[in-house]
């Protein structure tokens, strides 16, 4: 099963896609953790994304997707994936097709998780990562059993630097003017499923399952 997760920044595509990873056995791939990682590596591609994520805005195409057409053809990805950040412009989904069809395969599911500008920056400013292993919490809708360490690795957690609520603006801005029109392309290739993201996420999930089967 191949799925991409669309919508805003912060409405929940990262906490949905960990839970739908487990239950149906697929690789989570988030092309936001990849940059990261190699930010804290140190690598040239981490040293070029970071220029653009620190401003709130999408590193260039040509930066992202070889990384992901790479990725989605290793060995553990052979019975799907899900797909977190990913595409994130019209350039984007046209290369993952393009890669998709030349394998003779195609997208199964686009899951938006629709979630209001105004829920947004609430969700960022409560947002808290782990510095050691990625996991992502909330201070009040997912909090850990102690404050500022990770219940998965004992990591500290931090409040991302593009979290910030002026960098949230800018980067919902680029979202609505360049990651939203996927929701009609999608449409258009009759895979879009929507979900209320407002609601709490165990209930999300639930939503998804319901789309996905059990
Ligand atoms: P969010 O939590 O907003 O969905 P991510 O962790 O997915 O954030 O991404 C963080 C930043 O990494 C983005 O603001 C952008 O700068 C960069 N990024 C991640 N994925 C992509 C992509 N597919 N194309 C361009 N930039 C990306
Ligand atoms: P994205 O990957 O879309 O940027 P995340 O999954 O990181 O979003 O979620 C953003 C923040 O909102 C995180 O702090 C997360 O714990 C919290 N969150 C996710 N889903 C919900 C929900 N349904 N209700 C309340 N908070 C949520
Ligand atoms: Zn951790």
């Amino acid at each position: 099963m191949k799925i991409i997760m669309l919508g805003a920044p912060g409405a929940g595509k990262g906490t949905q896609a960990k839970k739908i990873a487990a239950k149906y056995e697929i690789p989570h791939i988030s092309t936001g953790d990849i940059f990261r990682a190699n930010i804290k590596n140190g690598t040239e591609l981490g040293k070029k994304a970071k220029t653009y994520m620190d401003q709130g805005l999408l590193v260039p195409d040509e930066l992202v997707v070889d990384l992901v057409v790479d990725r989605v053809n290793q060995e553990d990805c052979a019975n799907g994936y899900v797909l977190d950040g990913f595409p994130r412009t019209i350039p984007q989904a046209e290369a993952l097709d393009k890669a998709l069809e030349e394998l003779g395969q195609k997208m199964d599911y686009a899951i938006d998780v629709d979630v209001p500008d105004e829920n947004i920056i609430n969700r960022m400013s409560g947002r808290r990562a782990c510095v050691d292993c990625g996991a992502t919490y909330h201070i009040v809708y997912a909090s850990t059993k102690q404050e500022g360490i990770c219940d998965n690795c004992g990591g500290s957690l931090i409040l991302r630097d593009d979290d910030k609520p002026e960098t949230v603006q800018k980067r919902l801005v680029v979202y609505h003017e360049q990651t939203q029109p996927l929701i009609d392309y999608y449409m258009a290739k009759g895979i879009l499923k929507t979900v209320d993201g407002t609601v709490d996420l165990e209930d999300v999930f639930k939503a998804i399952v319901d789309i996905l089967g059990e």
